[in-house]
């Protein structure tokens, strides 16, 4: 019996995407360039289950049903080019390539056109939810040759996460890039989620001077209501965390992130796209600024500010925070979605933005209640324009701001950063403004470099130039 499905990459996301098929009831052939690991797996965590280890790429292709499906789990880059070239002289027409790792979209979207001029299949998609998810339930978004996915939907849909109702957290996102370029948003709206939460994290520790169980009793409470999420939960979590000895780990972490690019990644696509994912953007570049950890020590001795303390009611302080962060994430989900519209417009993918809310709604990182209720926006009405325009959404957005200005004006007072959730409503209000000053800003183009501009009082489209100087 040929096996179902050929994986290759023994690292921990393949071991465990293995796993996860077989436990499934698929049979997987494996194979991964360093051959002692298949050897490993097949006698270790593998043993005794129906998985078949392969020595070659000619071997693994030849121990496949047709049409034969080959998911690679491997590095990101080059391996993956490099294998695509390995795979395709041993397939035939409509066997079907699968990149399951972290590419980046552009490279996907060259990779199908490459596999579908041999006659072959390909789907680059997104696996969310790291090793535990993946041998668990992870969240999947396949995109690239549609006539791929009634091949792979039965083994996909089986393996993903399933939500309380049942629904399997994958779906086809569409041609092309799609798969890896909504991967590549949900990992955008993953940076601006941690962002956000760290943000009312300094300002309860710094401002309202709480202590670590304070602040786990209060993400605690914030977890049981519309905040309800995988990453309220683990802040929770790690503010309740001590060691056998007593010591609060949170304490010694030094205060520098790191980071792997796919935030960055969404942030150049924001921009290529002429996008405002002003959230996002900021999460990343706060990073970069975490990162400048002498620099900032040495500022910090240099430049003068206000010291930070909160003075007024602190219960009141706290559920305005919890109001900030929750219109602060509409506003970020608002212009992630805003991101993928622009996106299927310039790629021509058909996407499915409510079946994208429910990819998202289990198995992954920003996993959360919150995504149910995109989900039924979506339903509501396909077309909608801006999330924030939803009736739903805007009657959050409408109760929250009070709060979320509050929060924002003493963070100002404090001199606590808190550039993403300010940033945030810097964003809704520029949304909701009829008028911008970039009236003003067309008159300083057309004055140094003669840009042209258009008439509030004439059609668009027709352009005129002043001369502001008087000089021919
Ligand atoms: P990884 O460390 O990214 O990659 C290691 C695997 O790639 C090994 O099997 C390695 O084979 C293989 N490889 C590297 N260069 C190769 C080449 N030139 N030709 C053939 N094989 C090559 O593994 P991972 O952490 O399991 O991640 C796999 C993919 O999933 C990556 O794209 C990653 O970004 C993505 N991902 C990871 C996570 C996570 O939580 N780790 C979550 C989501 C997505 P050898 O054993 O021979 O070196």
């Amino acid at each position: 019996m040929n096996a179902d499905i050929g994986l290759i990459g023994l690292a921990v996301m393949g071991e465990n995407l293995v796993l996860n098929m077989e436990s499934k009831g698929f049979s997987v052939a494996v194979y991964n360039r360093t051959t002692e690991k298949v050897d490993r797996f097949v006698g270790g965590r593998g043993a005794g289950k129906n998985i078949t280890g392969c020595h070659s790429i000619e071997e693994l292709c030849a121990a496949l049903e047709r049409p034969r499906k080959v998911m690679m789990l491997v590095k990101a880059g080059g391996a993956v080019d490099a294998l695509i070239e390995k795979l395709m002289p041993h397939l035939e027409e409509g066997d079907i390539i699968i990149d399951g790792g972290n590419s980046h979209f552009p490279d996907t979207i060259r990779r199908t056109e490459t596999v579908e001029s041999r006659g072959l299949l390909y789907i680059g998609t997104g696996v969310s939810g790291g090793e535990e998810g993946a041998l668990k339930g992870p969240s999947i978004m396949p995109g690239g040759s549609p006539a791929a996915w009634e091949h792979v939907r039965p083994i996909f849909q089986k393996i993903a996460a399933q939500t309380a109702d049942g629904e399997p957290c994958c779906d086809w996102v569409g041609e092309g890039g799609a798969g890896h370029f909504v991967k590549m948003v949900h990992n955008g709206i993953e940076y601006g989620d941690m962002q956000m939460i760290c943000e009312t994290y300094q300002m309860m520790k710094a401002g309202l001077g709480m202590s670590n169980e304070e602040m786990h009793e209060v993400f605690g409470q914030w977890n049981q209501g519309e905040l309800d999420s995988y990453l309220i939960e683990i802040t929770r979590d790690i503010l309740g965390y001590k060691t056998e000895d007593g010591e609060a780990v949170i304490d010694s972490i030094l205060d520098t992130a790191g980071q792997k690019g796919t935030g960055k990644w969404t942030a150049q696509a924001a921009l290529d796209l002429g996008q405002p994912l002003t959230l996002i953007g900021e999460a990343v570049f706060a990073r970069c600024l975490s990162a400048l950890k002498d620099e900032r020590v040495a500022a910090s001795k240099e430049l003068s500010g206000p010291d930070g303390n909160f003075e007024g009611d602190r219960e009141a302080m706290i559920e305005d925070l919890r109001q900030a962060l929750y219109a602060s994430k509409i506003a970020s989900y608002a212009q992630g979605y805003q991101l993928m519209r622009a996106a299927a417009a310039e790629y021509g993918w058909n996407l499915n933005y409510g079946g994208i809310a429910l990819m998202w709604r289990g198995g992954c990182i920003i996993r959360s209640v919150f995504l149910g209720k995109i989900k039924e926006a979506f339903d509501h009405d396909p077309e909608l324009v801006n999330l924030l325009l939803d009736p739903f959404f805007q009657s959050a957005v409408d109760q929250a701001q009070a709060g979320w200005r509050r929060v924002v004006s003493r963070a100002v007072e404090l001199g606590i950063p808190m550039p993403a959730i300010s940033s945030a409503l810097a964003f809704y209000d520029g949304y909701r403004s009829a008028r911008l000053p970039a009236n003003l800003l067309q008159a300083q183009r057309d004055y140094f470099g003669a840009h042209t501009y258009e008439r509030v009082d004439r059609p668009r489209g027709e352009f005129f130039h002043t001369n502001w100087t008087g000089r021919g």
